[in-house]
């Protein structure tokens, strides 16, 4: 019989997730490395360096990788012979203990994202409590963790169907994959659950998530099993969409297939498929009685020395003296280096805004949006000297409903964000000659830098969703749809997805 105490998981859980908000798995920042040393789209490139010398700042600063520092995912299988020191705490209690600690540690504040009552009031728990855990009952004697941070962009693109037992399930995958767009933050990987009943298939799915990045050493040792041949097969079919880095466009959609099955029912064939954005935070340790687990830090010479060389012809704006006329030549594609002023608001600043126009209010007071651009972010709050913590940007796409009515009635001049933008939202770019900017969804510690002051003008209640004006220097954007409509999103991949047939076709003469 082995004794765990109580406090040791505690500590072990809230070290873990202190260490995984800071530092990506090596094997995360391998595959991305190769990826973009053999990546042809400069567009993809450009946001995989920006992954790349983000992911090396963030463990060198110690400071999250993504202003979204994620919903706790916890796996805790607990071996037959341990007993707990304590029996005052159930294991969900515990984590949520480590997780409450972890968050409001106050040399590295995470973000706390969790919203009790989600179908209502949708209210903060500040804590990021409570967190997901998973408990599984096995064989031995030490109790195994595996633990994640799970950006809530990439979540929100889980998918989940019935497959009948003769149907292919990389056929799915395939026709599924091109509806998510963007927003999942590529290169990532998709965790695949395979049988069992349906809610067995998304556990799977998450679980397969944990593993490390390891397809090109099984490409190179040959396929052998059916879940081996799958994974390969997916993975290949899957970039060959050109969908790319950001959605811009590129060699490497995925840089991993991960999948898990049980035996399910003869009439069913459950599949979930789960994205893991570049944002991929895991770690995974035992505890066998003898203390709290001891994670390994990995060495800053082990990231890739990667530079991101802006073109000569990059923009330089200033925000401060912006008019509408000045945004219509900007063109799809282009990047711009953006400084001066700009306001924040993602989704309950923008439905609160829409509320106070329907009660012929207008704007909050002390918010005037003419000629501004608005980003979509909810930051990390600020240590030491920082202006404001990590603050990337958030998915765009959910900000569509609210985009016409803020374009038509505030003033704003464009909008800054991550992902696709719906056709509608488009159409609406346009008919207004407005744009839509993209910044790199997983770069959040490499933006703050060129945050230079932040404080909040509206909404302070909604915390990190609070309205806030943000000085930037040279903060660098894509420009993503602009004035006539063009959208990076669209282009990109089709261009790309014609471009990797042809490749395919001259290497296979
Ligand atoms: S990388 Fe993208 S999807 Fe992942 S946590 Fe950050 S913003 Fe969310």
């Amino acid at each position: 019989m082995t004794i765990i105490r109580q406090q040791d998981f505690i500590d072990s859980i809230e070290d873990a997730l202190q260490f995984i908000s800071y530092y990506h798995p090596l094997d995360y920042v391998k595959a991305v490395e190769k990826a973009y040393d053999k990546e042809q789209s400069q567009a993809a490139k450009d946001a995989m360096a920006q992954i790349l010398i983000n992911s090396r700042m963030s463990a060198e600063g110690k400071r999250p990788i993504c202003q979204d520092t994620g919903i706790v995912t916890c796996f805790v299988k607990i071996g037959m012979q341990v007993q707990w020191d304590k029996t005052d705490m159930t294991v969900q209690e515990m984590v949520d203990e480590g997780t409450r600690r972890a968050y409001l540690n106050a040399d590295n504040p995470l973000r706390a994202s969790i919203v009790a009552d989600p179908a209502g009031t949708r209210k903060n728990t500040k804590d990021n409590t409570p967190a997901v855990v998973h408990i599984d009952m096995v064989a031995g004697d030490k109790i195994e963790v595996m633990i994640a941070a799970k950006g809530g962009g990439s979540e929100n693109k889980s998918k989940m169907v019935m497959l009948n037992p003769s149907d292919d399930i990389a056929d799915w995958v395939v026709k599924t994959l091109p509806t998510m767009g963007a927003g999942w933050c590529p290169p990532g990987m998709l965790g695949i659950g395979i049988g069992g009943t349906a809610e067995k298939a998304a556990v799977l799915a998450k679980e397969s998530l944990m593993d490390p990045v390891d397809i090109h050493e099984l490409i190179e040792r040959g396929p052998e099993t059916t879940e081996e041949k799958l994974r390969v097969d997916i993975f290949n079919k899957v970039n060959a969409l050109g969908i790319g880095a950001q959605g811009l466009g590129g060699l490497t959609t995925v840089v991993d297939i991960k999948i898990k099955s049980l035996p399910t029912h003869a009439a069913s064939k459950p599949i979930a498929m789960i994205p893991n954005c570049a944002a991929t935070r895991h770690a995974h340790f035992y505890l066998d009685g003898s203390g709290p687990a001891e994670l390994k830090a990995p060495k800053l010479e082990d990231w890739p020395q990667v530079t991101w060389e802006l073109s000569k012809d990059t923009r330089r704006v200033n925000m401060d003296e912006l008019t509408k006329e000045d945004i219509l030549d900007w063109k799809v594609g282009e990047t711009v280096l953006l400084s001066g002023k700009m306001l924040t608001g993602r989704d309950a600043a923008h439905k609160r805004i829409q509320t106070m126009f329907e009660n012929g209010e207008g704007l909050p007071e002390g918010v005037d949006l003419t000629n501004k651009f608005i980003y979509y972010v909810g930051p990390v709050d600020a240590i030491g000297d920082e202006a404001v913590g990590p603050a990337g940007p958030t998915t765009a796409t959910r900000m569509d409903k609210f985009t016409d009515m803020m374009l038509e009635k505030t003033g704003i001049i464009g909008t800054i964000g991550k992902a696709e933008r719906g056709p509608a939202t488009v159409q609406s770019i346009a008919k207004h000659k407005s744009v839509y900017l993209m910044a790199v969804g997983g770069a959040a510690y490499l933006v703050s830098k060129a945050i230079k002051k932040a404080k909040v003008v509206a909404f302070e209640d909604l915390g990190m969703e609070a309205i806030y004006e943000f000085e930037v220097e040279d903060m660098p954007v894509t420009v993503a749809v602009d004035s006539s409509g063009a959208n990076a999103h669209e282009t990109g991949p089709a261009i790309w997805k014609a471009k990797i047939e042809e490749i395919d076709q001259a290497l296979s003469k």
